[in-house]
C-alpha cells in the first residue's frame, strides 16, 4: 500500500511562516499532502483559518503548535504537539506565558546586533511580523537580508543568529516538563521536533530522549526538511530503540525560505509505526 503523505510540521503567518493558514493549507493539497498539521511557533491562532480551509478541500488537518523549550545548559528544543484541543485552558494559557517572553528577548537581540553595525533591527523585524505577539528569529534574519548584510536568511543564521553569533542571546522558554503537560492535558501527542538540529552529546541526547518519554511523550520526527539521509537512519535507530512513533514533517516556512516544500519528503523507513496511525 503506498504510504499516506503527512506533512506534520510547518508554519504561516501566525508565527514566522510566509503564507496565511489558508494558503498553507491550499498549497500543501496542491502538492500532495493528505494529512495536514499546522505547526506555529508558540501559537495557535491559526489553525481555525486553516482547519476550514482543509475542510473546503476535503484535506485531513490536525491542531499542532511547535512548543518552544529550554533544556539542559541553554539549549533550546522544539516539541510538536498534533492533534491538541486549541481551546484547552492548561495549552492557551502556557502558550500565552511562552510568547509573553519573546518580545523583550527581540529588544535584546537588537541591542547586541546594534553593537555589531545592525542598527534599528527591532523595528526592522516588526516590518516581516504579522502577528506581534510572536517575533522570532525569522523575522530578523529577513530584516538583516533586506539590509543587504546576507544573501539569504540562512547565511543570517550562520553570522548573527545561531547560537554563539553575536545576534543571539539566551532565553528561558517553557520546561520539558510544562511543555508535555499542557500536551496531554490538551489530549494531544507529543513529537520532539528536528532531533538532528540539537548540539547535545550522546549522553544528553539520550537523556532528552529519556526524559520526554518519562513525561508521555511519544514521537520524534524521523523525517524532517532539515535532516539528511544519515540523521534519518540515526533517528530510525532511536525510535525503535525507545520505542517512539514515527513523525514526518518539511517544518515549511514559505517558498524560497524552507528546507524543502510541503508534502515533498520521502517515506518513512518501512518498519517504523508513524506518528499518524494515532489519528486515522
Ligand atoms: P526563534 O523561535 O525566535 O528562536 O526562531 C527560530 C526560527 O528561526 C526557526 O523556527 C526558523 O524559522 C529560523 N531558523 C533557525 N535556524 C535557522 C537556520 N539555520 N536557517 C534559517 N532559519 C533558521
Ligand atoms: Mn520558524
Ligand atoms: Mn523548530
Ligand atoms: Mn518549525
Amino acid at each position: 500500500m503506498k504510504p499516506l503523505n503527512a506533512d506534520l510540521h510547518c508554519h504561516s503567518t501566525v508565527s514566522d511562516g510566509l503564507l496565511p493558514p489558508a494558503e498553507v493549507v491550499q498549497r500543501a493539497q496542491a502538492n500532495g499532502v493528505e494529512l495536514l498539521a499546522l505547526t506555529d511557533h508558540d501559537e495557535m491562532g491559526g489553525v481555525a483559518e486553516a482547519r476550514a480551509a482543509a475542510d473546503a478541500l476535503n484535506l485531513r488537518f490536525l491542531d499542532g503548535v511547535e512548543i518552544s523549550i529550554s533544556w539542559g545548559d541553554d539549549q533550546t528544543v522544539h516539541i510538536v504537539a498534533l492533534g491538541v484541543d486549541p481551546g484547552n485552558v492548561a495549552l492557551t494559557q502556557g502558550l500565552a506565558q511562552v510568547r509573553s517572553g519573546r518580545d523583550a528577548r527581540a529588544g535584546r537581540m537588537a541591542a547586541e546586533l546594534d553593537k555589531v553595525g545592525i542598527h534599528n533591527a527591532y523595528e526592522g523585524a516588526l516590518k516581516f511580523v504579522s502577528n506581534p505577539a510572536l517575533i522570532s528569529r525569522a523575522h530578523f534574519a529577513r530584516y538583516i537580508v533586506e539590509c543587504g548584510h546576507a544573501k539569504d536568511t540562512k547565511t543570517v543564521f550562520e553570522h548573527w543568529l545561531a547560537k554563539g553569533k553575536p545576534g543571539y542571546v539566551e532565553h528561558s522558554w517553557a520546561t520539558l516538563e510544562d511543555a508535555l503537560g499542557w500536551i496531554v492535558d490538551a489530549g494531544g501527542t507529543a513529537v520532539i521536533a528536528h532531533p538532528a538540529r540539537y548540539r547535545l552529546t550522546s549522553t544528553e541526547r539520550r537523556a532528552l530522549y529519556g526524559a520526554f518519554k518519562d513525561l508521555g511523550g511519544l514521537g520524534i520526527e524521523v523525517l524532517s526538511g532539515s535532516q539528511n539521509e544519515e540523521d534519518v537512519r540515526d533517528l530510525a535507530r532511536v525510535a525503535r530503540e525507545f520505542g517512539f512513533l514515527a513523525s514526518r514533517g518539511s517544518d515549511f516556512h514559505g517558498p524560497g525560505e524552507s528546507w524543502i516544500d510541503l508534502g515533498k519528503l520521502p517515506d518513512l523507513p518501512p518498519d517504523l509505526t508513524p506518528v499518524w496511525s494515532r489519528f486515522i
